[in-house]
């Protein structure tokens, strides 16, 4: 999205006059692309990471850590370092020129929703080739190193997903700015907090209007020995008189036993790690966005980094429900809680929410995976077949279209252009999914792309290059294997509030495909093309019986190492085969397997597919190092950053053991995390770094 001047955008009640146009022109815009890029063929198989970061404003001699709101300032340094530009990188959106072509250019910075965040791209995509893999986690960390060089000393970026003192009493931004604007009219942060490009405040403003009362952002308080209970949140003041919405915690907005929060940068304000995969054709894209869809909520738990909001220790692991409540634009009477009036329909979930439908056309998806319940809009559909467009595909956009256009520029309302795809991009991405389903952009230069969004950010680059690089391989696994990992979509909804226990990655069980193996039936068989795992004689086909039957409980870390026997059965060096070559005995072995309640796990696929491509040595050893960090997350052998959070906090002296995360704290947190920061940019690794528990974070990884 470019941010280069916009127009003049309309506020929520205009807006909301126009919405049923920009729709209309959304699905025209749509079916023009999608008529155009059907047939797309061969594109190359390219992938991207996004890394956000909050910069903060540390020095350890002073009392507190602030978030520096200078996001405007650095990105136009970045973006006038002529040698930076000159070489590929800068910032796309702020330059009228396209930087020259580079074979390896540097990369490129975005703005986001928050005024103190940044965030940092390769400057082209990867390819497929494993060099690319390896090329991931330096360029990483030459992204940080690119932003700390366009900031003041005491500017810091640091990848934590949330600020641990965002929008508590007193002063937690430089500059300091008073609360209760007028476009968030929040009582804990100032509408400076907001990147300050008309479209931000607009979004958070039109949000609140449509939904006419502020955001409910309440997330229940982790409860330590000495936490007074029922426990009130303190910060939260009943006698402000500035906007009508300060009535919305008189009015019971503020529970008993939960921190609360009442604005959008409360929830966009997060910091995550977004992977955005080009299919070779839209067939294979929405294979892609079906089989990875299963495997968001585990991803999120695995990458859980999220328990402090508002200086109170949060009793969940992971940011993705405060996003959702963040920007729920849904009025009382679509939320269920009056009769409908104006609105068309309740609405399940906010615009911000897990995956709701599937869109493949692989034949193994059964019918008993969708969600009987989806809502759609059946005029928009009818539209989509109309334009020949097929019912699951249809299906999906008159899900998305169900909702309002949040932002409306008036001067994008004269006239229709085919040539763009604006008003399809205004509701596709206000529709914040734990998948997207990206077509390509108006002049088709680009294929359809597949973005997996729900990982949190982690501390290192060494771990976000290690979720990124699993990621990949994961996809080339699914791909080369024609994996099988569907489970009814409510389900997969199910998982992701698992995920945001504490400690969900070894506390809970997830719902998952036990078989992930199953053919399709026999008439679409495309089983030609694709390797068979393991030398499986032949693969079972899908089954007919109940769906119950097909996926059970696991915990993750038997969905990543595979369950007990299976991991028994891979050690022995068969299961993860390219196959061809095993014995009938094997082949036995493995279907009997496959009987059981047993799953082979994702990191042993993983590995079943490296071992299927011809990888060097040392390639292989780099590689297994990523798997290895993985892995052990997943066996608890190490900690989520979450859980280092937490033992740090609560090690520290200044913590009261009464959920307060003090200033103090704050500061030394934030101070731990930019020290590892500026650590891991020196090849030397963590060795001697005086972090406590960083070995439990990081284990023996990179010099530690
Ligand atoms: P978003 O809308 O999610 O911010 P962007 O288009 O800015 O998405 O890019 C997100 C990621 O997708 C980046 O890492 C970028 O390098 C990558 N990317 C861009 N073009 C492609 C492509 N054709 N195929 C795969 N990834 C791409
Ligand atoms: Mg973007
Ligand atoms: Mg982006
Ligand atoms: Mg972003
Ligand atoms: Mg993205
Ligand atoms: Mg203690």
């Amino acid at each position: 999205m470019g941010l280069l001047a916009e127009g003049t955008a309309l506020d929520w009640p205009d807006a909301k006059k126009y919405a049923a146009q920009v729709r209309e022109w959304g699905i025209q815009q749509l079916l023009e692309i999608w008529n155009k890029a059907k047939v797309k063929e061969r594109d190359a198989m390219l992938w991207g990471d996004e890394i956000e970061y909050l910069v903060v404003v540390y020095s350890k001699d002073d009392p507190k850590v602030l978030l520096s709101l200078r996001q405007a300032d650095i990105l136009k340094a970045l973006a006038n370092d002529e040698e930076l530009v000159a070489q590929g990188g800068g910032v796309p959106d702020l330059q009228d020129a396209t930087p020259p072509r580079q074979e390896n250019p540097l990369p490129v910075f975005h703005p986001e929703f928050g005024r103190f965040m940044l965030e940092a791209t390769p400057g082209k995509p990867w390819g497929i080739e494993f060099k690319a893999l390896l090329a991931v986690e330096p360029d990483m960390k030459l992204r940080r190193r690119i932003a700390k060089n366009h900031m003041l000393p005491k500017e810091h970026p640091i990848t934590l997903t949330t600020f641990p003192t965002l929008g508590s009493p007193g002063v937690f931004t430089d500059p300091f700015y008073p609360v209760s604007g007028s476009k968030l009219r929040s009582q804990f942060v100032p509408d400076e907090i907001a990147n300050p490009h008309i479209r931000f405040p607009t979004l958070a403003a039109n949000i609140r209007s449509r939904r006419g009362r502020k955001v409910q952002v309440n997330v229940p308080v982790f409860r330590d020995v000495k936490t007074p209970w029922p426990w009130k949140d303190p910060t939260v003041n009943y006698d402000l008189h500035n906007w009508p919405e300060d009535d919305d915690v008189r009015n019971g907005a503020a529970p008993d036993n939960f921190i609360h929060m009442d604005a959008m940068a409360f929830g966009m304000g997060s910091c995550c790690l977004q992977i955005t995969f080009q299919a070779k054709n839209i067939t294979e894209g929405r294979r892609m966005y079906d089989q990875l869809s299963p495997l968001g909520p585990i991803l999120l738990a695995l990458t859980a980094a999220t328990p402090i909001y508002k200086g109170f220790l949060a009793d969940t692991d992971v940011r993705w429900n405060q996003i959702s409540r963040a920007v729920d634009d849904r009025t009382p009477g679509e939320m269920g809680e009056k009769p409908l009036e104006n609105d068309r329909w309740r609405i399940p979930k906010s615009r911000y929410a897990s995956n709701s439908t599937y869109i493949s056309t692989d034949s193994r998806l059964r019918p008993e995976y969708l969600d009987p319940d989806l809502i759609i809009d059946p005029d928009i559909k009818a539209k989509l077949l109309e334009g020949g467009m097929d019912d699951r595909l249809a299906t999906h956009f008159a899900h998305l279209f169900i909702r309002d256009p949040i932002v409306i520029f008036s001067e994008d309302l004269k006239e229709l252009d085919l040539n763009k795809t604006d008003h399809f991009e205004n509701i596709q991405s206000t529709n914040w999914q734990h998948m997207r389903f990206k077509p390509p952009p108006a002049d088709n230069s680009i294929g359809w792309r597949v973005e997996f969004r729900p990982m949190e950010i982690q501390v290192t680059d060494f771990e976000n290059a290690a979720f990124s690089v699993f990621l990949v391989l994961m996809t080339r696994a699914i791909l080369s294997f024609d994996l099988n990992f569907y489970i009814p979509i409510v389900k997969v909804d199910e998982n992701m509030e698992t995920a945001h226990a504490r400690d969900a990655v070894l506390e809970r069980k997830f719902h998952f495909r036990k078989n992930p193996f199953h053919a399709r039936p026999p008439r679409s068989s495309a089983a030609s093309g694709t390797n068979s795992p393991n030398g499986m004689p032949s693969r079972p086909p899908t089954p007919t019986g109940p769906v119950e039957d097909e996926y059970r409980l696991m915990s993750i870390n038997e969905i990543i190492n595979g369950t007990s026997y299976a991991r028994s059965f891979s050690s022995s060096g068969n299961a993860t085969g390219a196959g061809g070559d095993q014995d009938e005995e094997d082949a036995t072995s493995f279907n009997s397997f496959m009987d059981e309640d047993e799953f082979p796990g994702l990191i042993p696929l993983v590995e079943g597919y490296l071992d299927s491509v011809n990888l060097d040595v040392v390639t292989r050893c780099e590689l297994s190092t990523y798997l290895d960090l993985i892995r052990k997350r997943a066996s608890g052998e190490l900690w989520t950053a979450a859980r280092w959070i937490r033992h740090f906090v609560d090690r520290h002296p200044g913590y009261g053991h009464d959920s307060a995360v003090t200033d103090e704290v704050a500061r030394d947190l934030v101070g731990a995390v930019v020290a590892i920061g500026e650590r891991e940019q020196d090849d030397r690794g963590f060795g001697g770094l005086d972090v406590p528990d960083l070995d439990r974070l990081l284990g023996g990884f990179r010099g530690a």
